[in-house]
């Protein structure tokens, strides 16, 4: 299957190594923009004290993860810290017929058959942590992670960081509100790169 992207939205694809702020991010993304609308996963990981069911992610069982999978019902799907995560392809090609972005919160994985699948119209945003002390002190902070939970995520840290060269954008997360609003100018730039690119298509058509 493949989403046809009839209503010209971006697909924007941000991802970065547990901690270093990038779920903050997407939230405050989200809120100041109401054309973009998150792709919300589904996952076998344990739900977090604060999180909600269906807002931050749709929390199944194993069992349930293998049914979709089979069904072919995902857009992508990965295996990231001993736990599945998959995004819907029904709920992309919905956000995108309305005429929406769709904010993809996924690892690098994800990352790379998102772009193989949609192409041009991917934005890959890669965000780091401003130095590993912070991102240790940010994983901490959360608190709603055993600490066994908190070293399993830190012994992939460098392996996570080493997919920087495969995005469009890197940026370094050293104050949530900068770091929105970089975000905010390289959507707003991709979006008129795209209508140009768009245009001049049309322009080559009819020559
Ligand atoms: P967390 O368990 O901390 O919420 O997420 C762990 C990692 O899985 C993060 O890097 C997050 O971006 C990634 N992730 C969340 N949803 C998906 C998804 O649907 N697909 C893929 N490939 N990664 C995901």
């Amino acid at each position: 299957m493949r989403i046809k992207n009839k209503k010209n939205g971006l697909f924007i694809i941000l991802s970065s190594p547990s901690g270093a702020g990038k779920t903050t991010i997407a939230k405050k993304l989200l809120k100041n923009n109401k054309n973009i609308e998150l792709s919300i996963s589904y996952t076998t990981r344990k739900k977090r004290p604060l999180e909600k069911n269906k807002k931050d992610y749709k929390f199944i069982s194993e069992g349930e993860f293998t049914k979709l999978k089979k069904k072919k019902y995902f857009l992508e799907w990965a295996k990231v810290f001993n736990n599945y995560y998959g995004t819907s392809f029904l709920q992309v090609q919905k956000i995108n017929n309305k005429g929406k972005d769709v904010l993809f919160d996924i690892d690098w994985q994800g990352s790379k058959k998102i772009k193989r699948k949609l192409g041009k119209d991917v934005v890959s945003i890669f965000i780091l942590p401003p130095s590993k002390k912070e991102l240790v002190k940010r994983l901490k902070k959360r608190a709603q992670d055993p600490d066994h939970i908190v070293r399993e995520r830190l012994s992939f840290y460098k392996m996570e960081l080493s997919h920087w060269k495969e995005y469009k954008y890197v940026l370094v997360n050293k104050s949530l509100n900068e770091t929105v609003k970089k975000i905010n100018s390289i959507i707003e730039t991709e979006r008129i790169i795209k209508q140009k690119k768009d245009l001049i298509l049309k322009k080559i058509r009819n020559l």
